[in-house]
Protein backbone atom coordinates (compact mmCIF):
# COMPACT_ATOMS: atom_id res chain seq x y z
CA UNK A 1 0.00 0.00 0.00
CA UNK A 2 1.08 3.50 -0.51
CA UNK A 3 3.08 5.21 2.02
CA UNK A 4 0.94 8.44 2.90
CA UNK A 5 3.58 11.02 3.86
CA UNK A 6 4.01 14.17 6.57
CA UNK A 7 3.52 17.70 4.46
CA UNK A 8 6.44 20.11 5.48
CA UNK A 9 7.47 23.70 3.29
CA UNK A 10 4.45 22.62 0.59
CA UNK A 11 6.08 18.98 -0.42
CA UNK A 12 5.48 15.59 0.57
CA UNK A 13 8.04 14.58 2.45
CA UNK A 14 9.23 10.81 3.41
CA UNK A 15 9.92 10.04 6.94
CA UNK A 16 11.85 7.43 8.34
CA UNK A 17 9.32 4.78 9.36
CA UNK A 18 5.63 4.32 9.03
CA UNK A 19 2.96 3.06 10.67
CA UNK A 20 -0.16 0.91 10.24
CA UNK A 21 -3.63 2.08 10.97
CA UNK A 22 -6.15 -0.61 11.01
CA UNK A 23 -9.62 -0.63 11.27
CA UNK A 24 -11.17 -1.00 14.20
CA UNK A 25 -14.39 -2.59 13.24
CA UNK A 26 -12.62 -5.21 11.23
CA UNK A 27 -8.58 -5.45 11.87
CA UNK A 28 -8.57 -7.42 8.49
CA UNK A 29 -8.96 -3.59 6.55
CA UNK A 30 -5.93 -1.61 6.25
CA UNK A 31 -6.90 2.19 6.35
CA UNK A 32 -3.22 3.27 5.53
CA UNK A 33 0.54 3.00 5.80
CA UNK A 34 1.65 6.90 7.48
CA UNK A 35 4.81 8.59 8.04
CA UNK A 36 5.81 8.23 11.91
CA UNK A 37 8.12 11.29 11.69
CA UNK A 38 10.88 11.96 13.85
CA UNK A 39 12.18 15.03 15.69
CA UNK A 40 13.80 16.55 12.40
CA UNK A 41 10.69 16.13 10.53
CA UNK A 42 9.41 18.60 13.61
CA UNK A 43 12.37 21.41 13.09
CA UNK A 44 11.93 21.10 8.99
CA UNK A 45 8.35 21.92 9.41
CA UNK A 46 8.48 24.38 11.99
CA UNK A 47 11.65 25.83 10.06
CA UNK A 48 9.20 26.09 6.91
CA UNK A 49 6.10 27.75 9.07
CA UNK A 50 9.06 30.11 10.60
CA UNK A 51 9.79 31.35 6.74
CA UNK A 52 5.86 31.24 5.07
CA UNK A 53 4.75 32.95 8.03
CA UNK A 54 5.37 36.65 7.47
CA UNK A 55 4.42 36.99 4.14
CA UNK A 56 1.14 35.54 4.94
CA UNK A 57 0.30 37.29 8.30
CA UNK A 58 1.05 40.58 6.10
CA UNK A 59 -1.03 39.78 3.10
CA UNK A 60 -4.15 40.85 2.26
CA UNK A 61 -7.05 39.25 4.13
CA UNK A 62 -8.72 38.43 1.27
CA UNK A 63 -5.71 35.77 0.34
CA UNK A 64 -6.35 34.12 3.30
CA UNK A 65 -10.10 34.30 3.23
CA UNK A 66 -9.92 32.86 -0.37
CA UNK A 67 -7.92 30.04 0.57
CA UNK A 68 -9.90 29.04 3.83
CA UNK A 69 -13.24 29.35 1.57
CA UNK A 70 -11.80 27.20 -1.26
CA UNK A 71 -10.53 24.72 0.94
CA UNK A 72 -14.16 24.64 2.93
CA UNK A 73 -15.45 24.14 -0.99
CA UNK A 74 -13.16 21.22 -1.63
CA UNK A 75 -13.96 19.66 1.63
CA UNK A 76 -17.98 20.01 1.14
CA UNK A 77 -16.92 18.03 -2.34
CA UNK A 78 -15.59 15.23 -0.38
CA UNK A 79 -17.72 15.02 2.63
CA UNK A 80 -18.42 11.25 1.56
CA UNK A 81 -14.99 10.50 1.16
CA UNK A 82 -13.90 11.73 4.22
CA UNK A 83 -17.01 10.11 6.26
CA UNK A 84 -15.87 6.91 4.97
CA UNK A 85 -12.36 6.81 6.04
CA UNK A 86 -13.59 8.27 9.60
CA UNK A 87 -15.76 6.09 9.67
CA UNK A 88 -12.87 3.28 9.04
CA UNK A 89 -10.37 4.45 11.07
CA UNK A 90 -12.33 6.00 14.11
CA UNK A 91 -14.96 3.32 14.33
CA UNK A 92 -17.93 6.16 14.24
CA UNK A 93 -21.17 5.25 12.36
CA UNK A 94 -21.00 6.99 8.65
CA UNK A 95 -23.74 9.44 10.00
CA UNK A 96 -21.64 10.58 12.37
CA UNK A 97 -18.98 10.94 10.37
CA UNK A 98 -20.63 12.10 7.70
CA UNK A 99 -22.26 14.86 9.67
CA UNK A 100 -18.37 15.69 10.88
CA UNK A 101 -16.59 15.88 7.82
CA UNK A 102 -19.80 18.64 6.74
CA UNK A 103 -18.38 20.32 10.06
CA UNK A 104 -14.75 20.51 9.18
CA UNK A 105 -15.77 22.04 5.57
CA UNK A 106 -18.35 24.90 7.73
CA UNK A 107 -15.95 25.73 9.73
CA UNK A 108 -13.47 26.90 7.01
CA UNK A 109 -16.17 28.73 5.57
CA UNK A 110 -17.04 30.56 9.14
CA UNK A 111 -13.50 31.14 9.37
CA UNK A 112 -13.06 32.24 5.87
CA UNK A 113 -15.46 35.32 6.84
CA UNK A 114 -13.58 35.83 10.17
CA UNK A 115 -10.55 36.42 7.90
CA UNK A 116 -11.73 39.36 6.58
CA UNK A 117 -13.29 40.74 10.15
CA UNK A 118 -10.03 41.30 12.71
CA UNK A 119 -11.87 43.60 15.10
CA UNK A 120 -10.08 46.63 16.51
CA UNK A 121 -10.81 49.51 18.55
CA UNK A 122 -9.90 53.38 18.26
CA UNK A 123 -10.23 55.45 21.64
CA UNK A 124 -9.74 58.65 22.46
CA UNK A 125 -6.56 58.04 24.80
CA UNK A 126 -6.73 60.31 28.73
CA UNK A 127 -3.64 62.63 27.38
CA UNK A 128 -5.01 65.88 24.80
CA UNK A 129 -4.18 64.77 21.53
CA UNK A 130 -3.49 61.24 21.55
CA UNK A 131 -5.20 58.80 20.35
CA UNK A 132 -5.24 54.89 21.19
CA UNK A 133 -5.37 52.53 19.11
CA UNK A 134 -5.81 48.80 20.06
CA UNK A 135 -5.23 45.97 16.88
CA UNK A 136 -4.77 42.50 16.76
CA UNK A 137 -1.98 40.28 15.11
CA UNK A 138 -1.03 37.36 14.20
CA UNK A 139 1.04 34.81 16.76
CA UNK A 140 4.05 33.52 14.44
CA UNK A 141 4.05 29.64 14.07
CA UNK A 142 1.54 27.95 15.86
CA UNK A 143 1.57 23.92 16.74
CA UNK A 144 -1.46 21.95 17.01
CA UNK A 145 -1.94 18.76 18.56
CA UNK A 146 -5.37 16.91 17.99
CA UNK A 147 -6.54 13.79 19.64
CA UNK A 148 -8.06 10.99 17.43
CA UNK A 149 -11.53 10.77 18.56
CA UNK A 150 -13.24 13.98 16.37
CA UNK A 151 -10.04 13.51 13.50
CA UNK A 152 -11.17 15.99 11.23
CA UNK A 153 -13.58 18.63 12.94
CA UNK A 154 -10.87 19.36 15.70
CA UNK A 155 -7.69 19.64 13.41
CA UNK A 156 -10.03 21.98 11.18
CA UNK A 157 -11.24 24.38 14.29
CA UNK A 158 -7.91 24.82 15.09
CA UNK A 159 -6.06 25.54 11.76
CA UNK A 160 -9.30 27.83 10.52
CA UNK A 161 -9.21 30.14 12.70
CA UNK A 162 -5.15 29.89 13.23
CA UNK A 163 -4.72 30.86 9.47
CA UNK A 164 -7.43 33.12 9.31
CA UNK A 165 -5.35 34.95 12.01
CA UNK A 166 -2.28 34.89 9.59
CA UNK A 167 -0.47 32.35 11.62
CA UNK A 168 1.75 29.64 10.44
CA UNK A 169 0.51 25.91 11.48
CA UNK A 170 2.40 22.79 12.27
CA UNK A 171 -0.73 20.30 12.73
CA UNK A 172 0.52 17.01 14.20
CA UNK A 173 -2.45 14.54 14.77
CA UNK A 174 -3.06 11.49 16.88
CA UNK A 175 -1.67 8.78 15.35
CA UNK A 176 -4.37 6.40 15.66
CA UNK A 177 -6.36 8.68 13.04
CA UNK A 178 -4.16 10.64 10.88
CA UNK A 179 -6.17 9.74 7.70
CA UNK A 180 -8.51 12.61 7.97
CA UNK A 181 -5.94 15.24 8.58
CA UNK A 182 -3.58 13.89 5.70
CA UNK A 183 -6.79 14.73 3.23
CA UNK A 184 -7.21 18.07 5.29
CA UNK A 185 -3.31 18.93 3.56
CA UNK A 186 -4.38 17.65 0.74
CA UNK A 187 -7.25 19.76 0.37
CA UNK A 188 -4.87 22.83 1.41
CA UNK A 189 -2.36 22.04 -1.14
CA UNK A 190 -4.86 21.97 -3.87
CA UNK A 191 -6.72 25.34 -2.25
CA UNK A 192 -3.69 27.06 -3.02
CA UNK A 193 -2.37 27.12 0.38
CA UNK A 194 1.57 28.99 0.05
CA UNK A 195 4.29 26.56 0.75
CA UNK A 196 4.95 26.21 4.70
CA UNK A 197 1.81 28.14 5.73
CA UNK A 198 0.66 24.78 6.62
CA UNK A 199 2.91 21.64 7.63
CA UNK A 200 1.09 18.41 8.87
CA UNK A 201 3.78 16.15 11.11
CA UNK A 202 2.55 12.79 11.75
CA UNK A 203 3.75 10.42 14.39
CA UNK A 204 4.17 9.59 18.29
CA UNK A 205 2.66 12.04 20.78
CA UNK A 206 6.05 10.26 22.77
CA UNK A 207 8.29 10.49 20.39
CA UNK A 208 7.77 14.22 18.85
CA UNK A 209 5.44 15.99 20.93
CA UNK A 210 7.95 17.45 23.13
CA UNK A 211 10.05 18.63 19.74
CA UNK A 212 6.75 20.87 19.10
CA UNK A 213 5.93 22.00 22.53
CA UNK A 214 9.72 23.23 23.48
CA UNK A 215 10.67 24.35 20.00
CA UNK A 216 11.89 28.25 20.81
CA UNK A 217 10.46 28.91 16.97
CA UNK A 218 6.62 27.90 17.87
CA UNK A 219 4.86 31.01 19.57
CA UNK A 220 1.67 28.89 20.83
CA UNK A 221 0.65 25.60 21.17
CA UNK A 222 -3.32 24.50 21.06
CA UNK A 223 -3.84 21.23 22.27
CA UNK A 224 -6.87 18.93 22.62
CA UNK A 225 -6.69 15.16 24.26
CA UNK A 226 -6.56 13.98 27.98
CA UNK A 227 -5.62 15.80 30.96
CA UNK A 228 -2.32 14.07 31.63
CA UNK A 229 -0.52 15.20 28.44
CA UNK A 230 -2.51 18.68 28.61
CA UNK A 231 -0.59 19.30 32.30
CA UNK A 232 2.79 17.98 30.80
CA UNK A 233 2.24 20.20 28.04
CA UNK A 234 1.20 23.55 29.43
CA UNK A 235 4.66 22.75 31.76
CA UNK A 236 6.53 22.86 28.08
CA UNK A 237 5.04 25.82 27.28
CA UNK A 238 5.63 27.74 30.71
CA UNK A 239 8.92 26.82 30.66
CA UNK A 240 8.93 28.34 27.05
CA UNK A 241 6.92 31.21 27.86
CA UNK A 242 4.67 30.32 24.55
CA UNK A 243 0.33 30.98 24.97
CA UNK A 244 -0.88 27.56 25.31
CA UNK A 245 -4.78 26.35 24.91
CA UNK A 246 -5.54 22.91 26.80
CA UNK A 247 -8.78 21.33 25.89
CA UNK A 248 -9.25 17.90 27.77
CA UNK A 249 -11.61 15.50 29.56
CA UNK A 250 -14.71 15.68 31.05
CA UNK A 251 -16.55 14.10 33.90
CA UNK A 252 -20.23 15.56 32.18
CA UNK A 253 -23.51 15.56 34.82
CA UNK A 254 -26.68 14.89 33.45
CA UNK A 255 -29.21 15.77 35.76
CA UNK A 256 -32.87 14.16 35.69
CA UNK A 257 -35.24 15.69 37.75
CA UNK A 258 -38.55 15.10 39.04
CA UNK A 259 -40.42 17.27 36.59
CA UNK A 260 -38.72 15.60 33.28
CA UNK A 261 -40.28 14.32 30.24
CA UNK A 262 -39.00 10.96 31.54
CA UNK A 263 -38.93 9.93 27.08
CA UNK A 264 -36.78 13.10 26.42
CA UNK A 265 -33.95 12.45 29.03
CA UNK A 266 -33.78 8.98 27.98
CA UNK A 267 -33.45 10.17 24.67
CA UNK A 268 -30.80 12.98 25.67
CA UNK A 269 -28.91 10.25 28.30
CA UNK A 270 -29.08 7.54 25.65
CA UNK A 271 -27.18 9.93 22.71
CA UNK A 272 -24.85 12.21 25.57
CA UNK A 273 -23.75 8.86 27.26
CA UNK A 274 -23.38 6.07 24.31
CA UNK A 275 -23.61 7.91 21.15
CA UNK A 276 -20.02 7.90 18.94
CA UNK A 277 -19.02 4.90 21.65
CA UNK A 278 -18.95 7.19 24.48
CA UNK A 279 -15.68 8.97 22.94
CA UNK A 280 -16.58 12.83 23.42
CA UNK A 281 -14.59 15.03 25.80
CA UNK A 282 -18.56 16.44 25.48
CA UNK A 283 -20.32 12.64 26.84
CA UNK A 284 -22.29 12.28 29.75
CA UNK A 285 -20.72 10.31 32.25
CA UNK A 286 -22.51 10.84 35.41
CA UNK A 287 -26.32 10.36 35.29
CA UNK A 288 -27.78 12.17 38.17
CA UNK A 289 -31.36 11.34 39.10
CA UNK A 290 -34.09 12.37 41.73
CA UNK A 291 -35.15 9.66 43.79
CA UNK A 292 -38.76 10.04 41.89
CA UNK A 293 -38.18 9.21 39.18
CA UNK A 294 -34.89 7.26 39.37
CA UNK A 295 -36.33 3.24 38.78
CA UNK A 296 -38.65 4.71 36.26
CA UNK A 297 -35.76 6.03 34.23
CA UNK A 298 -33.57 3.47 35.02
CA UNK A 299 -35.73 1.03 33.33
CA UNK A 300 -36.47 2.93 30.32
CA UNK A 301 -32.92 3.89 30.11
CA UNK A 302 -31.97 0.30 30.20
CA UNK A 303 -34.41 -0.96 27.92
CA UNK A 304 -33.19 1.52 25.47
CA UNK A 305 -29.53 0.80 25.28
CA UNK A 306 -29.54 -3.19 25.22
CA UNK A 307 -31.92 -2.37 21.85
CA UNK A 308 -28.99 -0.06 20.96
CA UNK A 309 -27.67 -2.01 17.54
CA UNK A 310 -23.32 -2.54 17.83
CA UNK A 311 -22.07 -3.17 14.94
CA UNK A 312 -19.93 -2.51 11.41
CA UNK A 313 -20.11 1.70 11.61
CA UNK A 314 -20.50 1.12 7.42
CA UNK A 315 -23.82 -0.65 7.92
CA UNK A 316 -26.55 2.37 7.96
CA UNK A 317 -28.62 0.63 11.03
CA UNK A 318 -25.35 0.51 13.26
CA UNK A 319 -25.99 2.95 16.34
CA UNK A 320 -23.12 2.21 17.79
CA UNK A 321 -19.37 1.16 16.61
CA UNK A 322 -16.38 -0.20 17.90
CA UNK A 323 -14.34 0.99 20.51
CA UNK A 324 -11.17 2.70 18.65
CA UNK A 325 -8.55 0.35 20.27
CA UNK A 326 -7.07 -2.28 22.10
CA UNK A 327 -6.11 -0.52 24.87
CA UNK A 328 -8.88 1.62 25.13
CA UNK A 329 -11.74 -1.35 25.27
CA UNK A 330 -9.02 -2.95 27.89
CA UNK A 331 -9.49 0.45 30.11
CA UNK A 332 -12.82 0.59 29.51
CA UNK A 333 -13.14 -3.22 30.38
CA UNK A 334 -11.02 -2.03 34.03
CA UNK A 335 -13.97 0.59 34.64
CA UNK A 336 -16.65 -1.89 34.35
CA UNK A 337 -14.63 -4.39 36.97
CA UNK A 338 -13.92 -1.61 39.38
CA UNK A 339 -17.76 -0.48 38.96
CA UNK A 340 -18.74 -3.81 40.26
CA UNK A 341 -15.71 -3.56 42.86
CA UNK A 342 -16.46 -0.20 44.26
CA UNK A 343 -20.40 -1.63 44.90
CA UNK A 344 -22.04 -0.78 41.70
CA UNK A 345 -24.57 -3.23 39.79
CA UNK A 346 -23.40 -3.23 36.38
CA UNK A 347 -25.66 -3.37 33.56
CA UNK A 348 -23.75 -4.37 30.27
CA UNK A 349 -20.03 -3.58 29.52
CA UNK A 350 -18.97 -6.91 27.59
CA UNK A 351 -16.68 -7.65 24.81
CA UNK A 352 -18.47 -8.91 22.21
CA UNK A 353 -17.35 -11.89 20.60
CA UNK A 354 -17.06 -11.08 17.35
CA UNK A 355 -13.85 -9.79 15.61
CA UNK A 356 -13.08 -6.28 16.38
CA UNK A 357 -13.02 -3.63 19.22
CA UNK A 358 -16.92 -3.97 20.40
CA UNK A 359 -17.97 -3.26 23.46
CA UNK A 360 -21.95 -3.43 25.10
CA UNK A 361 -22.72 -0.12 26.54
CA UNK A 362 -22.94 -0.25 30.47
CA UNK A 363 -24.53 1.69 32.75
CA UNK A 364 -22.93 1.42 36.81
CA UNK A 365 -26.17 1.64 38.67
CA UNK A 366 -25.97 3.01 42.65
CA UNK A 367 -23.33 4.71 41.97
CA UNK A 368 -22.17 7.27 44.80
CA UNK A 369 -20.06 10.56 43.44
CA UNK A 370 -17.08 9.88 45.60
CA UNK A 371 -16.28 6.83 43.17
CA UNK A 372 -13.39 6.18 41.02
CA UNK A 373 -15.88 5.99 38.69
CA UNK A 374 -18.52 8.79 39.05
CA UNK A 375 -14.43 11.05 38.91
CA UNK A 376 -12.01 9.56 36.33
CA UNK A 377 -12.98 10.05 32.56
CA UNK A 378 -13.58 6.32 30.92
CA UNK A 379 -13.90 7.96 27.40
CA UNK A 380 -15.81 5.09 26.79
CA UNK A 381 -19.99 3.46 26.07
CA UNK A 382 -20.29 3.65 30.34
CA UNK A 383 -22.32 6.19 32.32
CA UNK A 384 -22.83 5.71 36.35
CA UNK A 385 -26.56 6.51 37.60
CA UNK A 386 -26.15 8.32 40.69
CA UNK A 387 -29.48 8.66 42.43
CA UNK A 388 -30.24 12.30 44.07
CA UNK A 389 -32.38 13.31 46.88
CA UNK A 390 -33.64 16.44 45.43
CA UNK A 391 -32.94 19.21 43.31
CA UNK A 392 -30.20 20.90 45.78
CA UNK A 393 -28.45 17.79 46.02
CA UNK A 394 -28.39 17.11 42.06
CA UNK A 395 -27.07 20.40 41.37
CA UNK A 396 -23.79 20.08 44.06
CA UNK A 397 -23.58 16.80 42.94
CA UNK A 398 -23.59 17.67 39.42
CA UNK A 399 -20.93 20.58 40.06
CA UNK A 400 -18.79 18.24 42.62
CA UNK A 401 -16.07 17.81 39.71
CA UNK A 402 -12.73 18.63 38.98
CA UNK A 403 -13.77 19.06 35.60
CA UNK A 404 -16.39 21.29 34.22
CA UNK A 405 -16.60 21.13 30.50
CA UNK A 406 -20.36 20.40 29.76
CA UNK A 407 -23.20 19.69 32.05
CA UNK A 408 -26.81 19.22 30.94
CA UNK A 409 -30.68 19.25 32.74
CA UNK A 410 -33.53 17.34 31.58
CA UNK A 411 -36.69 19.07 33.56
CA UNK A 412 -40.58 20.64 32.16
CA UNK A 413 -39.67 23.60 34.79
CA UNK A 414 -38.26 26.77 34.00
CA UNK A 415 -37.06 27.56 37.53
CA UNK A 416 -35.17 24.41 37.68
CA UNK A 417 -33.70 25.03 33.85
CA UNK A 418 -33.05 28.96 34.66
CA UNK A 419 -31.70 27.80 38.46
CA UNK A 420 -29.74 25.00 36.66
CA UNK A 421 -28.01 27.67 34.18
CA UNK A 422 -27.20 29.83 36.24
CA UNK A 423 -25.40 27.59 39.03
CA UNK A 424 -23.82 25.10 36.64
CA UNK A 425 -19.95 25.21 37.10
CA UNK A 426 -19.19 23.69 33.55
CA UNK A 427 -18.51 26.06 30.26
CA UNK A 428 -21.40 24.40 28.41
CA UNK A 429 -24.71 24.29 29.50
CA UNK A 430 -27.75 22.13 28.09
CA UNK A 431 -31.13 22.06 28.47
CA UNK A 432 -33.22 19.16 27.70
CA UNK A 433 -30.33 18.04 25.29
CA UNK A 434 -27.63 15.64 25.53
CA UNK A 435 -24.40 17.25 27.43
CA UNK A 436 -22.87 16.56 23.44
CA UNK A 437 -23.91 18.12 20.30
CA UNK A 438 -22.58 21.85 19.78
CA UNK A 439 -22.25 24.72 17.08
CA UNK A 440 -19.67 26.08 15.71
CA UNK A 441 -19.90 30.03 15.39
CA UNK A 442 -20.25 30.08 18.97
CA UNK A 443 -17.65 29.58 21.81
CA UNK A 444 -16.44 25.74 23.12
CA UNK A 445 -14.90 25.09 26.34
CA UNK A 446 -14.67 24.47 29.84
CA UNK A 447 -13.71 24.96 33.48
CA UNK A 448 -11.51 23.42 35.86
CA UNK A 449 -9.06 20.38 34.79
CA UNK A 450 -11.40 20.78 31.28
CA UNK A 451 -9.56 24.01 29.49
CA UNK A 452 -7.15 26.21 29.92
CA UNK A 453 -6.69 29.44 27.78
CA UNK A 454 -9.30 30.96 25.63
CA UNK A 455 -12.27 29.15 23.91
CA UNK A 456 -12.45 27.37 20.68
CA UNK A 457 -14.88 28.05 17.93
CA UNK A 458 -16.97 31.24 17.11
CA UNK A 459 -15.39 34.51 17.13
CA UNK A 460 -13.80 34.21 20.42
CA UNK A 461 -11.17 31.51 18.84
CA UNK A 462 -9.54 34.39 17.35
CA UNK A 463 -8.57 35.76 20.56
CA UNK A 464 -5.99 32.98 20.81
CA UNK A 465 -4.82 32.87 17.68
CA UNK A 466 -4.03 36.87 17.80
CA UNK A 467 -1.54 39.20 20.03
CA UNK A 468 -3.21 42.09 21.07
CA UNK A 469 -1.28 45.69 20.32
CA UNK A 470 -1.96 48.75 21.60
CA UNK A 471 -0.62 51.99 20.00
CA UNK A 472 -0.91 55.56 20.99
CA UNK A 473 -0.33 58.29 18.89
CA UNK A 474 -0.13 62.00 18.88
CA UNK A 475 0.17 63.87 15.78
CA UNK A 476 1.45 67.04 17.06
P1 LIG B 1 -3.96 12.02 24.31
O1 LIG B 1 -3.73 13.08 25.34
O2 LIG B 1 -3.40 10.69 24.54
O3 LIG B 1 -3.35 12.52 22.90
C1 LIG B 1 -3.73 13.75 22.32
C2 LIG B 1 -2.64 14.19 21.36
O4 LIG B 1 -1.47 14.50 22.12
C3 LIG B 1 -2.22 13.13 20.35
O5 LIG B 1 -1.93 13.75 19.12
C4 LIG B 1 -0.97 12.55 20.97
O6 LIG B 1 -0.11 11.97 20.02
C5 LIG B 1 -0.35 13.81 21.57
N1 LIG B 1 0.63 13.57 22.62
C6 LIG B 1 0.77 12.48 23.43
N2 LIG B 1 1.81 12.66 24.26
C7 LIG B 1 2.33 13.88 24.00
C8 LIG B 1 3.40 14.64 24.54
N3 LIG B 1 4.15 14.18 25.53
N4 LIG B 1 3.64 15.88 24.03
C9 LIG B 1 2.88 16.38 23.03
N5 LIG B 1 1.85 15.70 22.48
C10 LIG B 1 1.57 14.47 22.96
O7 LIG B 1 -5.54 12.01 24.05
P2 LIG B 1 -6.37 11.02 23.09
O8 LIG B 1 -6.38 9.67 23.71
O9 LIG B 1 -5.90 11.18 21.68
O10 LIG B 1 -7.82 11.67 23.15
C11 LIG B 1 -8.74 11.43 24.15
C12 LIG B 1 -8.77 12.57 25.14
O11 LIG B 1 -9.06 13.80 24.45
C13 LIG B 1 -9.87 12.44 26.19
O12 LIG B 1 -9.36 12.78 27.45
C14 LIG B 1 -10.91 13.47 25.75
O13 LIG B 1 -11.73 13.95 26.78
C15 LIG B 1 -10.04 14.53 25.17
N6 LIG B 1 -10.81 15.39 24.28
C16 LIG B 1 -11.12 16.65 24.70
C17 LIG B 1 -11.85 17.49 23.88
C18 LIG B 1 -12.18 18.88 24.31
O14 LIG B 1 -12.40 19.71 23.45
N7 LIG B 1 -12.20 19.17 25.60
C19 LIG B 1 -12.29 17.04 22.64
C20 LIG B 1 -11.97 15.73 22.25
C21 LIG B 1 -11.22 14.91 23.07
Amino acid sequence: MEIQHNFINGEWSRADQTSENRNPANPEDLVGVYARGGKADVDAAVAAARTAQPAWGSASPQIRSDVLRRVGDRLLDRVEEMGRLLAREEGKTLAEARGEALRAAQLFHFYSGEALRNPGEKLPSLRDGVEAEVTREPLGVVGLITPWNFPIAIPAWKTAPALAAGNAVVLKPADLTPSCAHLLAQVLEAAGCPPGVFNLVMGRGSEIGAALTGHPDVAAISFTGSERVGRGIALDCARGMKKVQLEMGGKNPMVVTAKADLDLAVAACLNGAFFSTGQRCTASSRLIVEAPVHDAFVEKLTAAMTALRIGDPLDAATQIGPVVSESQLAGNLDYVRLAGDEGCEVIGGQRLNRPGTFQSPALFLGAANDMRVAREEIFGPCAAVIKAADFEEAVAVANDTQFGLSSGICTGSLREATEFRRRSKAGMVMVNLPTAGVDYHVPFGGRGASSLGGREQGRMAMDFYTSVKTAYTYAG
